[in-house]
């Protein structure tokens, strides 16, 4: 460790069972601010046997939890939701040490997330169930049970996000749960176990183990005593957890990676589309799912499109990313910078045009960081890798195509499905396009629109199962059906 560790915030405790511990087979590390390369804050990952107790207590507080009625947990929630309010100050800076987001874009994730804890809370006395006709003689109806105890494995693209979708539904479900953050994310999941723990949750209830992947991920996968794993993260990770989580038919919700096709007819407001083109391939510095990395441009409009990229690449202004005015931060790891820098030399190999960006940023004050220019490529065709696959870059590649059919064989021709843009002033191509794409959440005329209200997740590779809405508890909840006779009559089979 460098001298100065002894100075940094130390975060030396997982949050189990409503208590603070040390981990019993993880160790203590060096969080890095991607902004600096610098450590920032000591973090503590767990390991296997922290897993373990935390599953332990997560299973023993089940019952009562389980039990209690769905007021009672909406209260809960909503006092949590104003504690993590009067947080954001704090968990926007924090999050922003550990995955080189803005702090600004953090403030307006976070500000939203208390909508939707609000609005779990709103859901979990609605867990209802349906009573099915038939007869006079026997009376049927189903009622909606918890799941048990769920293991919420998290990414580090947007940590608080994608913990607050998964906790804020488990909960107000009647799940308990451990929460893994990723290893190179691990503080803000334990200022939110502060939080819960100020709201009153009961112990056990809300557990965090910040570990590696390969030791305590791969354990709550595995773990005999975990219902179910709701997983934000990549396809590959979901295809092994498959395999790890076969023996105990694990149930799964998995939201994972993304291609999405973001299609510019000729006929639509172009200004406002190459707002949101060039907003969605740059934002969060390209470090999210549903961001738009492959812009389709109808070939009448391409030229014109091309140009526009190039002159907004250079308005953008990469820099640090505790300063309000900049509009991107650092990529967030030395992993995902070298992946970014790969994927622009695999694009210039292919064949593609580079038309703007393409190097890491080595001035003077953000050398040390892992900035990458925002990056255009033109003449693009699907095939080649940078189209193909999930960069989590600040990297677009323009795609020309002639007509709706073509627009829509490129758009689907990934194995990926989560999200589409499209781009027209023709009401009946809107409807026509989009009823044809293959993603969960389809855009027009606007993109990353996303609410607590709508459904999130995806076709194909993209994921199982959905987020959000009004039946956001589905994933952590069984039905059970009951059949009551009303005569008790049961014929002797035997005569
Ligand atoms: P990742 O799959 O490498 O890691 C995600 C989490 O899984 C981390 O906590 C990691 O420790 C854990 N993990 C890794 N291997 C594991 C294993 N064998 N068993 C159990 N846990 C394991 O993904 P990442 O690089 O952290 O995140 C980026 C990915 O997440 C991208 O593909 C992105 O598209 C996806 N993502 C999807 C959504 C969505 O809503 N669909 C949202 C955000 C991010």
């Amino acid at each position: 460790m460098p001298q100065d560790s002894a100075l940094l915030p130390r975060y030396e405790h997982l949050y189990i069972n409503g208590e603070w511990v040390t981990p019993i087979d993880g160790e203590l590390v060096e969080s890095i601010d991607p902004a600096t390369g610098r450590p920032w804050a000591i973090a503590p990952l767990g390991g296997a046997r922290d897993i373990d107790r935390a599953v332990e207590a997560a299973r023993r507080a089940f019952p009562a939890w389980s039990r209690k009625p769905g007021h009672e947990r909406a209260a809960l929630l909503r006092r949590l939701a104003d504690l993590f309010a009067a947080a954001i100050p704090e968990l926007a800076v924090i999050e922003s040490h550990d995955n080189g987001n803005l702090v600004r874009e953090h403030r307006a994730s976070l500000t939203a997330q208390v909508q939707w804890y609000q609005w779990f809370a709103s859901l979990a006395d609605k867990a209802q169930g349906t009573t099915i006709p038939i007869d006079d003689s026997v009376h049927a109806f189903t009622t909606r049970v918890p799941v048990g105890v769920v293991g919420a494995i998290i990414p580090w693209n947007a940590p608080l996000l994608a913990t607050c979708l998964k906790v804020g539904a488990a909960l107000a479900a009647g799940c308990t749960l451990v929460v893994k953050p990723a290893e190179s994310t691990p503080v803000s999941a334990l200022v939110l176990a502060r939080l819960v723990h100020e709201a009153g949750f009961p112990p056990g209830v809300f557990n965090v183990v910040p570990g590696h992947g390969r030791t305590a991920g791969q354990r709550l996968v595995e773990h005999p005593d975990v219902d179910k794993v709701s997983f934000t993260g990549s396809t590959a990770t979901a295809r092994r957890m498959v395999r790890d989580g076969a023996d105990n038919l694990k149930r799964f919700t998995f939201e994972l990676g993304g291609k999405a096709p973001h299609i510019l007819f000729a006929d639509a407001d172009i200004d406002n589309a190459i707002n949101a083109a060039t907003a969605s391939a740059w934002r969060l510095t390209g470090q999210s799912c549903a961001l738009g990395s492959r812009v389709l441009v109808e070939r009448s409009i391409y030229d014109r499109v091309v140009e526009a990229f190039r002159e907004r690449a250079k308005a953008v202004r990469v820099g640090l990313p505790w300063i309000d005015a900049n509009h991107m931060g650092p990529q967030a790891h030395q992993q995902q910078l070298d992946k970014t820098l790969s994927y622009i030399q695999y694009g210039k190999e292919d064949g593609a045009e580079l038309v703007t960006g393409g190097r890491r940023i080595d001035t003077p004050e953000l050398a040390a960081g892992y900035f990458v220019e925002p990056t255009v490529f033109a003449g693009v065709d699907n095939g080649m890798r940078i189209a193909r696959d999930e960069i989590f870059g600040p990297v677009a590649s323009l795609i020309p195509f002639d007509g709706e059919d073509e627009a829509i064989a490129i758009a689907n021709d990934t194995p990926y499905g989560l999200t589409a843009g499209l781009w027209t002033r023709d009401v009946g191509r809107a409807h026509r396009v989009s009823s044809r794409i293959e993603a969960g959440m389809v855009w027009v005329n606007t993109y990353s629109f996303l609410r607590w209200s709508t459904p999130y997740g995806g076709f194909k590779a993209s994921g199982w199962g959905r987020e959000n809405g009004i039946d956001a508890l589905d994933p952590y909840l069984e039905t059970r059906t009951t059949v009551i006779s009303t005569t008790g009559q049961f014929p002797n089979l035997y005569v």
